[in-house]
């Protein structure tokens, strides 16, 4: 296939249309067009089992590395484990799922140009097809952003671990630069992926003190490193405020936006999988019906979700805002003693009313009079 003999041309191959092309295998041709080479490199992508459904797990199936019975936490009050299922997907995984499918082909280009025809290239050529625009997170000033941040390294043991299920949060260290934690994910009996995490005010962290910190913890648990096969790192976008009116009002009408470029990811996990697997399937149902339906199919979805997740955001307004950056552990703590089906309901974006009410009430871990000014949700966004 040419460049130009396509039906759509997803612009960005990172996570978002990646599982849009593998949703789409085989029913229409699709290219993807990333700037760099390997798009897909240094990412392992997770998700609670719930947050996806049976038919969409059966479509992302292929490109799981990976999938765990439960999950645990560790606090310094208690540890505990979790039934919910846990599953990963990775650069490998989702690069082989891709690989040779039908209809689907990558070209290493940057795009400079996207409408609803196509796209232009950087060297002036032009690809006509329905085109979607999947190129990540971008600031915006309808969004108000703090981090998750984190290093992680996978090792390879010179003796069995002892995990058999992911370790989401091990909270027993010592706290710096806001909530710190430590991320576990049990690969193989000696595969170990161990990830140095914060929910920090600031985007930077130094990978030198982070190496340090990992290769201090697997020591602390009598860990001895045979190899560090891989490093990944990453700076996810935790929403404090959002106005997805205002965000969507600037937007073109007839350009299809998925991932984190249409500001889909989870405002308190930065997690962004899910929603580009609800995306995918929303591409499947619509682009026969051309780029304007298409987008104007996955605005109304984004909105939708945008306004329901204001919950969420208010959350993330509590532990930067209402908590002092070491008094974070203190709020993640107390929400994970609260019932099982509750925490899949929030990590799915699915809470009930009587969920939000059982979260926020009881005795606050956090100063009332900051709690109570965090409640609004006002930003001020000047008209584009
Ligand atoms: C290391 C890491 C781990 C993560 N772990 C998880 C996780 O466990 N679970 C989860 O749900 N989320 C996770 N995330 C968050 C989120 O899922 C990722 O940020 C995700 O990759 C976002 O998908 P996306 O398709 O929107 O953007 P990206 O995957 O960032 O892809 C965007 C692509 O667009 C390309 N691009 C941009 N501009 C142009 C242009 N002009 N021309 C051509 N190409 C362009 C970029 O090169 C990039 O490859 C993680 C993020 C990182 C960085």
């Amino acid at each position: 296939m040419t460049a130009n003999s396509t039906d759509i041309v997803i612009v960005g191959a990172g996570l978002s249309a990646s599982l849009a092309a593998l949703r789409l295998a085989g029913a229409t041709r699709v290219l993807l067009v990333d700037q760099r080479p390997d798009p897909l490199a240094g990412h392992t992508w997770s998700f609670h089992a719930d947050d996806v459904d049976a038919a969409q797990r059966a479509w992302l199936a292929p490109a799981i590395r990976r999938a765990w019975d439960g999950q645990d936490v560790r606090f310094p009050g208690y540890d505990r484990q979790l039934r919910a299922g846990y599953a990963s997907v990775d650069a490998e995984s989702l690069g082989a799922a891709l690989a040779g499918l039908p209809g689907v082909s990558r070209l290493t280009a940057r795009v400079t140009s996207i409408d609803a025809g196509g796209v232009v290239l950087a060297d002036g050529s032009r690809i006509d097809a329905l085109a979607i625009d999947a190129r990540g997170f971008a600031p915006h000033p309808a969004i108000q952003v703090r981090f998750q941040k984190f290093l992680g390294q996978e090792l390879r043991l010179a003796a069995p671990h002892g995990l058999t299920r992911p370790v989401i949060m091990d909270a027993t260290v010592p706290q710096q630069d806001g909530y710190r934690f430590f991320y576990l994910l049990p690969f193989d009996d000696t595969r170990l992926l161990i990830e140095a995490t914060y929910y920090s005010d600031g985007a930077a962290l130094s990978a030198a003190d982070q190496r340090a910190g990992i290769a201090d913890y697997a020591a602390d648990h009598g860990w001895q490193v045979d190899e560090i096969e891989r490093e990944e790192s990453g700076v996810l976008p935790i929403a404090l405020r959002f106005d997805a009116d205002a965000f969507w009002r600037a937007r073109p009408q007839d350009i299809p936006v998925i991932g984190l470029r249409a500001m889909r990811f989870h405002p308190l996990t930065g997690y962004s999988l899910p929603h580009a697997v609800r995306s995918a399937d929303l591409i499947a149902r619509h682009w026969r019906q051309g780029p304007h339906a298409l987008a104007q199919a996955l605005r109304r979805d984004s909105l939708a979700e945008a306004k329901a997740q204001g919950f969420y955001r208010l959350l993330s307004r509590m532990l930067f805002e209402a908590a002092d950056p070491d008094e974070r552990r203190h709020v993640m703590q107390r929400f994970y003693r609260l019932p099982e089906p509750l925490i899949e309901r929030l990590y799915a974006g699915r809470s009930t009313l009587a969920d939000k009410a059982r979260i926020l009430t009881g005795r606050p871990p956090v100063p009332v009079g900051r709690a109570l000014r965090c409640l609004p949700e006002t930003l001020k966004v000047k008209p584009a």
